[in-house]
């Protein structure tokens, strides 16, 4: 394995390598030494990411290597995009909570982003996010949240549900990290100058998606009763320590006054969800004007965000 990574690349921990694509993280983790498993991806960020995540796995693993499986901590589109490219290249199973399988299937679209919560310009933006489900149906496996995924035999799932439906993050008992994925965020996802900037602050899910705000701090709480030793997430710097367990402490136990926005879609009525999908999306509520008026600050995001694509 090739120790002398592109900068471009951290390492987590012990065979637990990441990298940013644009404004969300992938993680790959080879397996132990001697385990048949290989390694496997995680995320698969936006879509357009596939030729860097190839690169990375190769200079990594060697030219031609491919994982032996995909986990998604969910289905959006930042975590997902890159799937269909990556699929045309490694024939691998993909595995996602049943929750979120839906939403790769062609069965339903996820509840639609509420822009007007957090108050940044990635919020206004993502309107302009995909939520058009994707069709991997012949790939997809449903995880076993009791025996874990027989591909990353080390691990175990933890369901934190809130910020989508079937949202899971991985924990990896023996060094005590856990992959977030959106179940928290090192950086204020809603804001565009600190997603692109990195500011490394513990807070809640990115709150534009997310669809049920009590099971989103249910999950930081299961998390902050975990108390893993790093946290690596799907938006912002990997955490570690003391600085972690301090900020996880304080984030379980100050959720709704630090995390929840103060209005929005979803606050006080969550979207509902089944094996089907989205079965219950709370009615669109704000003034005209307002309307208006964010009409115009979303097409300027999205016209922003464009730029810093190119
Ligand atoms: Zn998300
Ligand atoms: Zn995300």
């Amino acid at each position: 394995m090739n120790r002398l990574l592109n900068a471009k690349y951290f390492q987590v921990a012990q065979r637990i390598w990441g990298t940013r694509l644009l404004f969300v993280n992938i993680y790959m983790i080879a397996n132990r030494p001697g385990s048949a498993k290989g390694w496997v991806l995680i995320d698969t960020g936006l879509k357009g990411s596939s030729a860097k995540i190839i690169a990375m796995a190769e200079a990594l693993f060697g030219p031609g290597t491919k994982p032996s499986a995909i986990i998604l901590t969910h289905a959006h589109g930042d975590h997902a995009g890159g799937l269909p490219e990556l699929l045309k290249h490694w024939n691998v199973p993909v595995y996602a909570h049943r929750l979120e399988i839906p939403y790769l299937t062609g069965l339903s679209s996820y509840p639609p982003p509420d822009p007007f919560v957090g108050g940044g310009l990635m919020s206004l933006a993502s309107v302009f996010f995909p939520v058009k489900p994707l069709n991997i149906r012949h790939r997809i496996r449903a995880i076993d949240v009791e025996e874990g995924i027989p591909e990353l035999p080390d691990w175990k799932v933890i369901e934190t549900p809130g910020h989508s439906p079937g949202h899971i993050s991985l924990y990896l008992p023996v060094s005590s990290v856990l992959l977030a994925g959106d179940a928290v965020a090192t950086t204020k996802a809603e804001s565009a100058i600190s997603v692109f900037n990195y500011t490394g602050k513990l807070c809640g899910p990115p709150k534009y998606f997310t669809m049920n705000w009590e099971a989103a701090a249910a999950s930081v709480r299961k998390i902050a009763a975990v108390n893993p030793r790093t946290i690596a997430p799907g938006h912002g710097l990997v955490m570690r320590g003391r600085e972690l367990q301090d900020a996880l402490q304080e984030l379980a136990e100050n959720f709704e006054e630090v995390a929840m926005p103060s209005s929005g879609r979803y606050l006080n009525n969550p979207a509902m969800t089944n094996e089907t999908g989205v079965t219950y999306v709370p009615p669109f509520v704000s003034s005209a004007e307002f309307k208006v008026a964010v009409s115009f600050a979303a097409a300027f995001a999205g016209f922003m965000i464009m730029r810093q694509l190119r």
